[in-house]
């Protein structure tokens, strides 16, 4: 079972990311991503809004899947900049790794 960790969306935030609450979970992101791969970028920011940390830490070999082509972004109509909520899953990944 995935533990939910409530305050994860401030943690986010010492990783770069700043948008994600804004997100209004449309799909857009995920209809134009090339890599059309499981509700990809999608999931990524509504696990960030229900604070399913582990569930992105579990999956983390696939946020080095994003091409970061920016279509996301450009289409988002929440301005959420999904690609940059990608690179900021990056970095946070990463220090878990380091901690690990
Ligand atoms: S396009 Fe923007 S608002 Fe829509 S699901 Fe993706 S990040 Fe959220
Ligand atoms: S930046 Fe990444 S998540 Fe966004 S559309 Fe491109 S490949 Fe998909």
């Amino acid at each position: 079972m995935t533990a939910l960790n409530p305050d994860f969306a401030e943690e986010m935030m010492k990783y770069g990311e700043d948008t994600a609450l804004a997100c209004f979970n449309c799909g857009t992101c995920s209809a134009i991503c090339p890599l059309l791969h499981d509700h990809f970028p999608r999931k990524l920011i509504r696990y960030i809004q229900i604070g399913a940390k582990d569930r992105i830490l579990e999956n983390a070999a696939e946020l080095w899947k994003c091409l970061h082509c920016g279509l996301c972004t450009q289409t988002c109509p929440r301005e959420a900049n999904p690609g940059e909520i990608i690179l900021s899953l990056k970095r946070m990944a990463v220090e878990n790794w380091r901690k690990s």
